[in-house]
């Protein structure tokens, strides 16, 4: 049956190629897309041009960015929603603004009390609900490599989060998947990842210690190191990891293994040479 959604599809594509030497330097500079078979890269590659079609980057002074960058950028956004399907996943945004550095935002929070406190916070993302993205471009440099550090993951997670009303850590989930299992999983993590925390705040955590912040965070970081250092994750969590396989629908641990056993030194050297 012909499709009007297809055609407009198929034409964004025809006419923005993406030049090959620019996606073969995106994949040298993000790692963590290693192991992606041909078909999934072919599928990334075209949902990358779909992504840039569909939001607008704005570089702030100070951001110099050209058609590689662009391409990076979006190979991250789209990573987490490879296998699942074109459904408009990112809707409700259409910017993404980028800063030169991190940036301070105005924070405000009414206690128990019913005292407002409000204070500066450096951050180097933030995502708004029914509003843009926001990303520090040297965070979004540092990402791509196996370090448990992923600011665009992290960011467009919030988005997927936003899906069903506001962050809470809940995103929409597919219909194979139980709310209670998903909530008892990262509940019971994020539990015992505050109760160390209270126990010693300096503690050496598994992950991120910001993931302790609130259930919102807790989702943002744990997604970014599902793409970015599944195997501290499914370590420290397992049934957190699991959870996050049925609802990004992909096995990070397995590819990541996958390319260990091809070359014992594998992630050693990409993280050496990757900074
Ligand atoms: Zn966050």
């Amino acid at each position: 049956m012909w499709s009007l959604k297809a055609w407009r599809r198929n034409r964004i594509l025809e006419r923005n190629p993406i030049d090959p030497a620019h996606w073969a330097e995106v994949c040298r500079r993000l790692p963590i897309l290693d192991g992606l078979d041909e078909h999934e890269q072919q599928r990334l590659r075209e949902r990358a041009v779909l992504f840039l079609h569909d939001k607008h980057l704005t570089a702030l002074p100070g951001v110099e960015i050209g058609p590689v960058e662009h391409l990076l950028l979006a190979a991250q956004a789209q990573l987490p929603l490879l296998h699942l399907g074109e459904l408009d996943w990112y809707r409700g945004f259409h910017e993404i603004v980028l800063y030169p550095d991190d940036f301070v935002s105005p924070q405000r929070h009414r206690d128990a009390a019913g005292v407002e406190h409000e204070w500066d916070d450096p951050r180097s993302g933030e995502a708004w609900h029914q509003g843009p993205v926001i990303l520090a471009w040297p965070g979004v440099e540092a990402s791509g490599s196996w370090e448990g550090y992923n600011l665009v993951i992290h960011e467009l997670a919030h988005k997927l989060d936003m899906l069903e009303g506001g962050a809470n850590g809940l995103p929409p989930l597919h219909r194979d998947m139980r709310v209670q299992d998903w909530a008892n999983a990262m509940q019971s993590a994020y539990d015992a990842l505050n109760a160390q925390l209270d126990a010693d705040p300096d503690a050496e955590t598994a992950i991120d210690p910001y993931a302790a912040e609130d259930p919102a965070e807790f989702f943002a970081v744990t997604s970014e190191y599902f793409f970015s250092a599944p195997d501290l994750l499914a370590e420290a969590f397992p049934e957190v990891y699991r959870q996050l396989t049925l609802f990004y629908r992909q096995d990070p641990l397995a590819r990541l293994q996958r390319l260990q056993a091809e070359h014992q030194d594998y992630r050693m050297v990409e993280n050496a040479t990757n900074g």
